[in-house]
């Protein structure tokens, strides 16, 4: 069984890397990121709470969103695999992740890390923001995801490191030129 999570800066292309991972691997798909802009267009409690803070480019809180990962988990039982997008993004997320993974007897296979200059990521994002409507495809809002990244989600990357569970993967390249060093990674873990 494969527990895979895909982790990098903001625009390095986890999403869309996500979509080829999944379907090659038969495994559940989770994007915290998708869910939360889901709860925000419905205007659930969850997403009236985080509307603001992600629309700045924050971080919505580690109780929210590790209440989303246990509901999630805990429904798909039959899951032959997980695939986690955008989580964990602080290091107190990481340490939860681990605490639910025993919960449901989960074994982490690898950490998936999407390495990208910043400036392709501006250009990325930007370009994004004009067709994706995304309340956070601005620059201000990218600016400070940026910020966000640096100071709380970069010592993920530690953390992982230490579990000798890290894999980098430079995520410069066309889709399919990348995708090839993501398989050729899972199919050695
Ligand atoms: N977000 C969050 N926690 C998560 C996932 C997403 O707070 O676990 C918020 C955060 O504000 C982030 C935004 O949702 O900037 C979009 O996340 P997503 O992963 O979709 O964006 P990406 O980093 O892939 O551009
Ligand atoms: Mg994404």
């Amino acid at each position: 069984m494969l527990n895979i999570i895909i982790f990098g800066p903001p625009g390095a292309g986890k999403g869309t890397q996500s979509e080829f991972i999944k379907e090659k691997y038969n495994l559940t798909y989770i994007s915290t990121g998708q869910i939360l802009r889901e709860e925000m267009a419905a205007e659930t409690e969850i997403g009236l709470k985080v509307k603001e803070i992600i629309s700045k480019g924050g971080l919505a809180s580690d109780e929210i969103v590790a209440a989303i990962i246990d509901k999630f988990i805990a429904s798909h039982a039959d899951a032959n695999g997980f695939l986690f997008d955008g989580y964990p993004r602080t290091v107190k997320q990481a340490e939860i992740l681990e605490d639910l993974f025993k919960k449901y007897n989960i074994c982490l296979s690898g950490v998936l890390s999407l390495e990208v200059p910043e400036d392709i990521l501006v250009e990325r994002m930007l370009e994004r923001g004009k067709t994706s409507g995304r309340a956070d495809d601005n620059i201000e809002s990218i600016r400070y995801r940026f910020v966000e990244y640096d100071n709380k989600t970069k010592p993920v990357l530690d953390f992982y490191q230490q579990k000798n569970a890290l894999h980098a993967i430079n995520g410069v390249g066309t889709i399919e030129e990348i995708f090839g060093k993501i398989c050729n990674v899972i199919d050695k873990i």
